[in-house]
């Protein structure tokens, strides 16, 4: 009996529920839903009831069955299925190349090129002198080389296609030599020896971790060597009883023994940065050394968009060009627009436009001042029981670049009344512009070096957001 009447019971709440037809009709009164196309508004509706009668039947008690609330999650569904999922983010963490967040940020030159040239039609891979068909390659070349001092450059998708098309152009089904320690991961899925056996090139381990020498090296060369390569260690340091031959004798090795010497740099930087106790290598240093080709990515150090650059020889670019890989691994126009622009700030001596730098290089007196503007934007907090602390802070460069190195950075500390840190940091991140902050034993940090101006009022106005809600 009392079986039999749970079942009337749940074919009653069953057959309560609104029909699609129904709710569909209602969502059309929404002023904003009924802009968008009625097919996605009927698969909306049918899944708002679809999860209720999931519910009514998982024998759920308080379900929200009323029309009312079936057609709201039918809105709500149609409203972010068409929103972008990309957002814009405020960088809170201090790391300037944070990989999860985008890496670089893009000067406005970048910018206004990606902007002027992508809206319309461009001339991608057309010769406006001769008017005829020409290469996308080559819009940058010359750009490249005036700044590194390379004969010639190609450009593709990032750095890993840059080694592997290096690899695959250069040196398929030879050998090529490597040292020990410099058998790098770079992300987690960059790693040179899966790099190496991809491209169909042969790995040469020769050395040890922490020393090779030249005669290791030079032992190792034989018949089937195709290439000298260096990988640059950017993301760790070995440290202690360690040794590696210096440019200039590996590269006098290759041109004794007429192989190839490349280095894989990875960080790309085109200027040297001024940093206390560390010297990072450019791009021009390599060239100068005598390495014949050099790849590097376009959006750590450099602050471009995503893309590798191989810059060296010519007769080795040429060479690289022909390879039908490099079709699979092209730079699309977005990118390439996004480096000529930040590769014009360079030319013009604006490298202060290009935001990676800018933060990287920013003064203490520019960051205590970002850090005062922030704490005051805060400070009304204070009075809800909040506590605002300026604090000492070090950044990292982040984007396994410069590993090393500490910045000596300003921030400010945010401890939320009641302990809830963890409350607001989630708030923040659920925020019209999600902010990213670290969470440290209660407090949110909030790192200025990585804040674009107008950054500091927003996370104000997000803090005071979840205060107004709390007080309700
Ligand atoms: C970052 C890096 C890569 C990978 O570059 P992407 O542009 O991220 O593909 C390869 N090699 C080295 C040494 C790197 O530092």
């Amino acid at each position: 009996m009392a079986e039999r009447s749970k079942r009337d019971e749940l074919q009653a709440s069953l057959r309560r529920l609104p029909g699609v037809d129904k709710v569909l009709e209602m969502m059309l009164q929404d002023e904003t839903a009924k802009r968008l196309p009625a097919s996605l508004l009927t698969d909306c509706a049918r899944k708002a009831v679809s999860q209720v009668r999931e519910r009514v039947l998982a024998g759920e008690r308080e379900i929200p069955s009323a029309l009312e609330t079936i057609v709201q999650g039918g809105v709500k569904e149609a409203l972010r299925a068409v929103k972008p999922r990309l957002r814009r983010v405020i960088n809170a963490t201090g790391v300037v190349l944070h990989t999860n967040l985008g890496r670089a940020p893009l000067s406005e030159t970048a910018l206004q090129l990606i902007q002027e040239s992508a809206s319309g039609y461009s001339n991608l891979e057309f010769d406006l002198q001769a008017g005829v068909r020409g290469s996308r390659y080559s819009l940058v070349v010359e750009k490249i080389c005036r700044l590194t001092g390379a004969e010639d450059a190609v450009v593709v998708n990032n750095n890993a296609a840059a080694v592997m098309l290096l690899l695959a152009a250069m040196a398929k089904g030879k050998e090529v030599v490597v040292s020990r320690g410099e058998l790098v991961e770079i992300g987690g899925s960059f790693r040179i020896p899966a790099v190496m056996e991809e491209s169909g090139a042969k790995l040469l381990e020769v050395g040890t971790t922490n020393k090779t020498h030249l005669r290791d090296y030079e032992a190792a060369i034989s018949e089937e060597t195709a290439l000298l390569m260096k990988v640059h260690t950017s993301n760790y340091r070995i440290i202690g009883f360690t040794s590696q031959p210096e440019d200039a004798d590996i590269v006098e090795l290759g041109r004794r023994k007429a192989i190839p010497v490349v280095e894989d740099l990875g960080g790309g930087l085109l200027l040297p940065l001024a940093l206390p106790g560390w010297q990072e290598p450019t791009v021009a240093e390599k060239i100068a050394a005598g390495f014949d080709l050099v790849t590097c990515s376009a959006d750590k150090l450099m602050g471009a968009g995503q893309a590798g650059i191989i810059a060296g020889k010519r007769q080795y670019i040429e060479k690289i060009k022909k390879h039908q890989l490099l079709r699979a691994l092209r730079i699309d126009k977005l990118s390439l627009a996004a480096l000529e622009g930040t590769l014009c700030d360079y030319l013009v001596g604006k490298e202060e436009k290009i935001p990676v730098l800018r933060m990287l290089t920013a003064t203490q007196e520019t960051l205590a001042n970002m850090q005062q503007q922030l704490a005051e934007e805060l400070a009304p907090l204070e009075k809800k029981g909040w506590s605002i602390k300026k604090c000492e802070m070090s950044s990292m460069a982040g984007g396994g670049t410069l590993p090393e190195i500490e910045f000596a950075s300003c921030g400010v500390a945010i401890i939320p009344p009641e302990a809830e840190a963890a409350s607001v940091e989630r708030h923040l991140r659920a925020w019209q512009i999600p902010i990213i902050v670290r969470v440290q034993e209660g407090r949110l940090l909030v790192d200025v070096r990585s804040l674009f101006p107008a950054d500091a009022a927003e996370i104000a106005a997000a803090c005071a957001a979840w205060e107004a809600e709390r007080k309700r």
